[in-house]
């Protein structure tokens, strides 16, 4: 049950992650989502975050920042696959605007409308073009959410899946796993990613691509349709409903854009 379960959301992903599916979940890697993953021609490779954030959450973004860097931490040099930059911010924080070929870092008072945290990521076929990734201050200064554990675990979290990474786990109550990417009632322990996170990023990156998506479109290429003037922060605009799992606290949604593009959000709901 707990390998069917771990196992489910990834039935379409690759030959190879349907075979780490077979073996025990703890002995590897496999928590992508999909295939999704930068487009890229060199390894390891820099993804830019944009910091749209207020004082209190630069620290975080700090954090999250280094802890998404995988030669910056002590594991085998074939995990050395990526680093995050943190660069200038873009957009205004409140409507968080994609740009092409990065990731937008924003806080704000999204209103109460029920998530703490959210990611939202733009795919072209199989490869992740923009995203952006949304603090929801409503719920952060509020007492159950007001600490650096939450803060850490929702921004880490969400960055996370920006890079490819699902959940490793999504029980809220059964043992910590000591990652931000498990989901948990306590997030003392889940504050940063652990090696199996950096063991899968290795195996999402294993490849090269022909191409870059970490780059802005060139003028007259494709853009992802920004859908501009949509309120993102509604979850009216968020598609359909991919998965929704203990008691629907935690939810994908995906939103088919046309012409091979789509919009995924990544939801952590407050308590
Ligand atoms: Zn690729
Ligand atoms: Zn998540």
């Amino acid at each position: 049950m707990f390998l069917s379960l771990q196992c489910l959301p990834r039935v379409m992903a690759v030959a190879l992650s349907a075979m780490l599916c077979l073996l025990p979940v703890s002995a590897q890697a496999a928590h992508s989502w999909g295939n999704y993953h930068w487009a890229r021609t060199a390894n390891p490779f820099s993804l830019k975050l944009g910091d749209n954030l207020s004082s209190a959450w630069k620290p975080y973004l700090a954090t999250t920042s280094s802890d998404w860097s995988t030669p910056l931490v002590t594991v085998p040099a074939t995990t050395d696959v990526l680093n995050t930059l943190i660069v200038a911010g873009s957009t205004r924080p409140k409507v968080c605007r994609p740009s092409s070929g990065r990731v937008e870092a924003c806080n704000a008072n999204y209103g109460w409308n029920g998530w703490l945290g959210i990611a939202q990521i733009w795919a072209s076929g199989s490869h992740i073009t923009q995203g952006v990734v949304k603090m929801n201050d409503n719920y952060f200064n509020t007492t159950s959410y007001n600490t650096p554990a939450w803060r850490n675990l929702v921004l880490c979290q969400e960055v996370g899946h920006a890079l490819g990474l699902d959940h490793q786990d999504e029980d809220f109550n059964n043992a910590n796993l000591g990652t931000c990417m498990d989901y948990s009632n306590d997030p003392v322990p889940n504050q940063h990613p652990n090696q199996h996170d950096y063991e899968q990023l290795a195996l999402i990156y294993s490849h090269l691509d022909a191409f870059t998506s970490l780059a802005a479109s060139p003028a007259g290429a494709q853009a992802a349709p920004g859908l501009q003037g949509v309120d993102l922060n509604s979850q009216r605009e968020w598609g359909q409903l991919l998965r929704s799992r203990h008691g629907g606290r935690t939810e994908v949604y995906a939103r088919d854009l046309g012409r091979g593009h789509k919009l995924f959000t990544f939801v952590i709901w407050a308590w």
